[in-house]
C-alpha cells in the first residue's frame, strides 16, 4: 500500500510526502515523485499524519464513580473513606460482563482519538483471585479490539483492608502474586506505587526483584505525592519507566538522564489535583527520555481517550514544545513499554498511523484536546469508526 500526502507527516515535517507500507510495517518513506510504485494508492491530502499515539500509562478495569469526590476535594473537603479503596469496593462488586462492557468503552475512547497502543493495569482488585480476574479480563478485550493492549500487574496499588499492613502485603505481591500472574502469562509488567503513604522503598525493592526474576518488566509511580527517591531507586531496580515525578528534584533528574528508565509525565491528573506540574523541561534539557501518558483512572483523571488533550497540556503546561510533546506521546510511550517499534514513522516500524481533522501539529495546543482522527491503521489495517478492522 502506498500512502500519499500533500499536508505534514509529524513529527519529522516531510511534505509533501509518501510512504509504503508492508506486511504491517512501514517499507518506505520520501517524496511522492520517488515513491515505488504500488497497485493499492490512498492519498490523505492536506491532512496532518502523525504515528499512532501511545499511552502508556493508564487504569480502566474499574466500576463505580467518584466525580462527587472531585467535586469535594476542589471544595477543599477530602472525601472520608474515598480513594482507590472506595474503587476497589464497587470493582470487586462488579460481574464480569460489567467490567467488560466498562473497559471495552474506555479502550474504545482510546482508540477513537488516535491512541492505537494503550498500556492497562490491574490494580482496584488487590486480591490474588480479584487480579487474575481483572487481568483476564483485559485480555478478553484485548482479543476483539484491534488496539495493541500491555498489561500490567498492579497489585501494589494500595494495601487491601484484610491484610495486616504495607510489609504484609508486600510480601504477599511478591512471593505469591507475582509468580502466579507471570506463570498465567497475563502480565508484561509490574508496577508498584511507591510513595508517600502506600508502598516504602523496602516493599518497592522486594516487589521490584520478584518482577524481574519473574521475567516481567518494572515501572513505578514515583516523586507524586512527595519526593521520596522512587525515582532513583526505580533507575537502580532497572524500570522501564519511572511515572509522574511532579515533586522531581534535580537529582532525579539527572539520575534519569544517565539512565535507560524513560520519565513519564502525566499532566492529566496534576490538573484535576492542581498540583505542581512535573520539571519536563529539566528533564528533556538534560537528556532523559520523556513519555507522556493519561493515566486515566478512576479518582485523579478519568478521561480515556485524552491524549490529543495530554499533548496540549504537555505543550501549554508542561514547557514543552509541540514537536517534543506529540514525540514524548508517541516515541516516548513506546519506549517507556519497550517497543522502539511503535510511535515512531521509520522505516521498519509498526505502520500504525492516524490522520487527523488538522493541518499542522500545534492543532493540538490551539485546539487544546480538540482534535479528531479522521482515519486510523494500525499494523497497516485501517480501522473503521467503529473501531473494527475495515476488512474483518
Ligand atoms: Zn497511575
Amino acid at each position: 500500500m502506498l500512502l500519499t500526502g500533500t499536508g505534514r507527516l509529524a513529527p519529522a515535517g516531510l511534505s509533501p510526502w509518501a510512504l509504503v507500507v508492508r506486511d504491517g510495517r512501514i517499507g518506505w518513506i520520501g517524496a511522492p515523485r520517488d515513491a515505488p510504485a504500488d497497485d493499492e494508492r490512498v492519498d490523505l491530502g492536506g491532512a496532518l499524519v502523525t504515528p499512532g499515539l501511545v499511552d502508556s500509562h493508564t487504569h480502566p478495569v474499574f466500576a463505580g464513580d467518584r466525580s462527587d469526590e472531585a467535586a469535594s476535594r476542589l471544595e477543599g473537603q477530602p472525601y472520608t473513606d474515598g480513594g482507590i479503596l472506595r474503587t476497589v469496593r464497587a470493582t470487586r462488586a462488579a460481574d464480569d460482563a460489567s467490567l467488560e462492557a466498562l473497559l471495552e468503552a474506555r479502550l474504545r475512547s482510546a482508540l477513537a482519538a488516535g491512541t492505537t497502543t494503550v498500556e492497562c493495569k490491574s490494580g482496584y482488585g488487590l486480591s490474588l483471585d480479584e487480579e487474575l480476574r481483572h487481568l483476564r479480563i483485559i485480555e478478553r478485550v484485548a482479543e476483539r479490539l484491534p488496539l495493541r493492549i500491555i498489561p500490567t500487574f498492579l497489585g501494589a496499588h494500595a494495601v487491601p483492608p484484610e491484610h495486616a499492613g504495607m510489609a504484609e502485603y508486600a510480601a504477599h505481591v511478591a512471593d505469591d502474586m507475582i509468580p502466579a500472574v507471570a506463570s498465567a502469562g497475563l502480565a508484561s509488567f509490574v508496577d508498584v506505587f511507591a510513595d508517600a503513604g502506600f508502598f516504602d522503598a523496602g516493599a518497592t525493592e522486594r516487589i521490584g526483584r520478584a518482577a524481574t526474576a519473574a521475567g516481567l518488566g518494572l515501572r513505578l509511580h514515583a516523586d507524586q505525592l512527595e519526593l521520596t527517591g522512587a525515582a532513583q531507586l526505580g533507575v537502580g531496580l532497572g524500570a522501564a519507566s519511572v511515572d509522574h515525578l511532579e515533586q522531581l528534584d534535580a537529582e532525579g533528574v539527572a539520575a534519569l538522564a544517565g539512565s535507560s528508565t524513560v520519565a513519564t509525565l502525566l499532566p492529566g491528573p496534576a490538573t484535576v489535583l492542581r498540583d505542581r506540574m512535573p520539571p519536563a523541561r529539566a528533564l528533556l534539557d538534560a537528556g532523559a527520555t520523556v513519555a507522556l501518558a493519561s493515566d486515566a483512572n478512576a479518582g485523579t483523571f478519568g478521561a480515556f481517550g485524552a491524549m490529543p488533550l495530554v499533548i496540549g497540556l504537555g505543550a501549554t503546561r508542561l514547557g514543552m514544545t509541540v514537536t517534543e510533546a506529540l514525540v514524548a506521546a508517541a516515541r516516548g510511550g513506546a519506549r517507556a513499554l519497550r517497543r522502539p517499534d511503535l510511535g515512531v514513522l521509520e522505516v521498519g516500524g509498526a505502520a500504525d498511523l492516524v490522520a487527523w481533522d488538522a493541518d499542522h501539529e500545534g492543532a493540538f495546543a490551539l485546539r487544546l484536546g480538540n482534535v479528531r482522527p479522521l482515519r486510523t491503521w494500525i499494523g497497516g489495517v485501517e480501522i473503521d469508526a467503529s473501531g473494527r478492522t475495515m476488512d474483518a
